[in-house]
């Protein structure tokens, strides 16, 4: 049955910063092809759920937000597309679980999406979970107005196979974008506005290429060339793997004035036991050395973790020896999990999985040390000076938001405008966030 094309688009996206960047790129695409962007899915007459399959509960949300859109569609459904990881993990069967699904693009074919648009209005079949050699990133349009802080993914994919992950299998093999191609990319966001720009990938330090003059480069000598762009203030990447944190990178972290001190480097477990069930390929010793180099050359930088309780066969040994890894790397701020078994991933079918009460013990005691490593650290901030990115408005008239060089989010009053890049002085500090006055105000 043919539709009319849609006119209208918004983009939800769930999960990684990486999806965020995706579904910017999808809504920059639907621009470019004329459609206007609805500030709600109720306002669209095509939304387009940007989907993470990374744990149970993110990929059953899909399905209960496309109940939730059809029953709310007044006067004739929107076109609904599904895209993202569990489009590509779950592919035709999502139609088949829930016919009001008129596309599914994968992550690496949504340079398609206005061309499946028109097939779906066409009542054609409109699936792509191609994963073509041609990178999507050479059809995609010009960057535009992203705020002060911009995501750019650099690297995609990932060879770790570690055993609870669907990565692999969702986004394919590691992918480096071009030296020229991520340059021309800062250099539009710059334009566009950006101060800041997060660098990207699944295994961003995995990232290598040639650089102008041919040579032979990892993400520390892209992350000097952008170093060099006028009116880029700030650089930062994730997510990284211990094993491709090299001597340039952790150098670069003591003398790249623009790269924040901020190193987000998962660890996952504290046992080498279960780094080894989990092929992590690193043990603890390893990781923690890791860290004690990159605080060599940046005494001040904040380290951040993620880590996953309740992992098949962790004993209570096991989970003692993730809480002393805490303890000794004491954490700026960390992602935490309940391990969460993955549809075709080995450690799904592992023996002993966990007793789900345990694992909500084992985190709830996890959760408690990171927070209170958390807030320890805003404390330790405060008196200090720093330079402040202003990103948004606060709740109060005159409160503005912003991020400090170690990520943390900070509340100044009387703020300067959105994209200002201001000195503060750290006055008070919450478990989540900093309070800050503009450093001359503090001086008068
Ligand atoms: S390195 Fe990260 S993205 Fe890759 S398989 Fe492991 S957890 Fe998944």
């Amino acid at each position: 049955m043919t539709r009319p094309a849609p006119k209208s688009f918004h983009v939800k996206s769930f999960g990684c910063q990486m999806n965020a960047y995706d579904g910017a790129r999808m809504a920059e695409l639907l621009e470019a092809q004329g459609l206007t962007a609805a500030d709600s899915p109720e306002a669209a007459e095509l939304i387009v759920l940007n989907t993470c399959h990374i744990r149970e509960k993110a990929a059953e949300k899909v399905y209960s937000d496309i109940g939730r859109i059809v029953k709310r569609a007044e006067g004739g459904k929107p076109m609904i597309a599904v895209a993202g990881c569990v489009a590509q993990a779950e592919g035709a069967e999502i139609p088949h679980r829930a016919p009001a699904v008129d596309i599914v693009v994968g992550p690496q074919a949504y340079h398609n999406l206005p061309q499946l648009v028109a097939d779906a209005a066409a009542g054609k079949r409109a699936l792509d979970t191609d994963m073509p050699a041609a990178s999507k990133f050479d059809v995609l349009p010009k960057r535009r107005r992203q705020g002060p802080s911009a995501f750019l993914t650099v690297q995609e994919g990932c060879d770790k196979f570690c055993t609870y992950c669907v990565v692999p299998y969702t986004r394919g093999a590691e992918i480096s974008r071009p030296w020229r191609a991520i340059v021309d990319e800062a250099k539009a966001l710059v334009d566009a506005g950006a101060r800041e720009i997060t660098l990207l990938g699944q295994n961003v330090n995995a990232w290598s290429g040639e650089d102008e003059k041919g040579r032979a480069q990892g993400l520390d000598g892209l992350i000097r060339e952008l170093d060099t762009l006028p009116g880029l203030d700030r650089i930062r990447y994730t997510t990284s793997h211990p094993n491709d944190m090299s001597d340039g990178l952790i150098a670069a972290h003591g003398d790249v004035a623009k790269l924040m001190p901020f190193l987000h480097l998962p660890v996952q477990a504290g046992s080498d036991r279960i780094l080894k069930a989990m092929n992590r390929s690193h043990d603890v010793a390893s990781y923690l050395r890791l860290i004690e180099r990159v605080r060599a050359v940046r005494p001040d930088i904040a380290v951040s973790g993620d880590f996953i309780v309740g992992f098949p066969g962790e004993t209570e040994a096991d989970f003692e020896e993730t809480l002393a890894v805490v303890r000794q790397v004491e954490h700026a701020f960390a992602f935490s999990f309940k391990y969460s078994p993955r549809p075709g991933t080995p450690a799904a079918t592992m023996a002993e999985q966990i007793d789900p009460d345990v694992m909500d013990d084992r985190l709830q005691r996890l959760q408690a040390l990171l927070n209170e490593q958390q807030h320890g650290f805003n404390l330790a901030t405060v008196g200090k000076r720093c330079e402040v990115l202003i990103e948004r408005d606060g709740k109060r008239p005159g409160q503005r938001i912003g991020k400090s060089p170690w990520l943390q989010s900070v509340i100044v009053e009387d703020g300067p405008a959105i994209g200002e890049l201001v000195t503060v002085y750290i006055v008070a500090a919450g478990p989540n966030s900093i309070n800050a006055v503009i450093a001359e105000r503090q001086a008068a």
